[in-house]
């Protein structure tokens, strides 16, 4: 075990501090990393807030990590001392299942084990802890490769926010020919529109926040609907064939059914506290699907990782100190994220021993 610090949250209604705890020595197949940056996903915010009931505290966000190898365990060899690398949301799984088989990790049938807020496989009695610290130790089979031109700090939220919207573009096929309709701007929902406009689709942005037309442009959508707006919806109606939903709060899912065109699909991403109702006519009448998708594969958030290197894409962040995590969850919550925050990890002094 080694000593290490990270910003945790300690309950649901407390802001996140300073914590000193403990991580598992590298092992025979481990990979040690320095964490250098950490992208800021609403699942964090979710998770520290109790939001989907299943925290346990304290819990350590963060699964947008991006750093350097400090140290290799003797089976390691993809990774060698002084290389950059990655770790998204998740560290393991069970290997065995038909899922894990198939490189679909992320439904493993026994769970995989998350970044943080899951029991350690490889440690029993130990918890995992996330990327809101100095230093993690995840096995060489769940560390990714960062592509050297990309900007560090602006691939980190990539490891989630990038491979959660790319995972349903290649699912459903996005490309030249598809209307893709992208629902929220913010940390999923922008990497959504240059994704989706790097494959090729027609991309139409909706947004609750009139300020955001002109960035959503910019970031590569073919045209920009304020979703508060009627009849700007209303003309919008039978015209997708695929929308990914990437909102974090409750909202009017059957406004966005309406939108598809016969045989289209809507893909849930964005994971509100509530049920989402649907109206089933609405999928009846067109033969729509209501779907969801969860995070990516291994090997698939490395073809991502790949894929962002060939065409240059990184999101677009504002980088915060350690101490301004509190003040970035409450301009998360109003929307206001341009569009994913990034922790300097530097910023994040150790605890000395009690
Ligand atoms: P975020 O940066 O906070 O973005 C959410 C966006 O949704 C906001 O910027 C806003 O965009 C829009 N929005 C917020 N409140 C709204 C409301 N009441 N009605 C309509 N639109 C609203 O969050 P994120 O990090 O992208 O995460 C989005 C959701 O995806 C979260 O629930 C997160 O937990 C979930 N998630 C899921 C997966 C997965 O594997 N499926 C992975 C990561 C995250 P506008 O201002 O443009 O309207
Ligand atoms: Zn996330
Ligand atoms: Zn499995």
């Amino acid at each position: 075990m080694f000593d290490c610090t990270g910003f945790a949250s300690h309950a649901a209604d407390q802001p996140l501090s300073p914590l000193r705890f403990e991580r598992r020595d590298p092992g025979a197949d481990d990979v040690q990393i320095d964490i250098l940056y950490c992208g800021v996903c609403h699942s964090d915010l979710h998770m520290a807030r109790n939001e989907w009931s299943n925290s346990v505290f304290p819990v350590i966000p963060g699964h947008e990590i991006v750093g350097r190898v400090t140290k290799v365990g003797a089976n390691v060899t993809r990774f060698r001392e002084g290389d950059l690398a990655g770790v998204g949301c998740m560290v393991d799984s069970c290997r065995s299942c038909a899922s894990c088989k198939e490189g679909l990790e992320q439904y493993c049938e026994k769970s995989f084990t998350g970044t943080y807020n899951d029991p350690d496989r490889s440690t029993p009695g130990m918890r995992t802890f996330g990327g809101y610290s100095k230093a993690v130790v995840v096995d060489q089979s769940f560390v990714l490769r960062v592509p050297a031109n990309l900007e560090l700090a602006a691939v980190a939220p990539l490891l989630c926010a990038g491979i959660t919207t790319y995972s349903p573009l290649r699912h459903w096929k996005a490309g030249s020919g598809t209307k893709l309709g992208v629902v929220g701007l913010g940390g999923l929902g922008h990497m959504a529109v240059k994704l989706g406009h790097a494959m090729g689709a027609d991309v139409t942005l909706f947004t609750t926040s009139a300020g955001k037309v002109e960035d959503g442009k910019r970031l590569g959508a073919n045209h920009v609907v304020i979703s508060k707006d009627p009849d700007a919806m209303a003309s919008q109606v039978r015209s997708f064939d695929l929308i990914i939903d990437a909102v974090a709060a409750d909202h009017d899912i059957n406004a966005y059914l309406a939108l598809l065109k016969r045989e289209g699909t809507l893909v849930q991403v964005g994971a509100p506290e509530k049920p989402l109702p649907v109206a089933v006519f609405s999928l009846i009448g067109a033969r729509r699907s209501f779907s969801g998708s969860l995070i990516g594969g291994i090997a698939e958030t490395q073809e991502m990782l790949d894929f962002c290197g060939e065409h240059g894409i990184t999101s677009d962040i504002e980088m915060i100190r350690m101490d301004q995590i509190n003040e970035a969850y409450e301009r998360m919550l109003r929307s206001d994220v341009k569009y994913r925050f990034v922790i300097d990890m530097a910023t994040l002094e150790p605890v000395p021993a009690a």
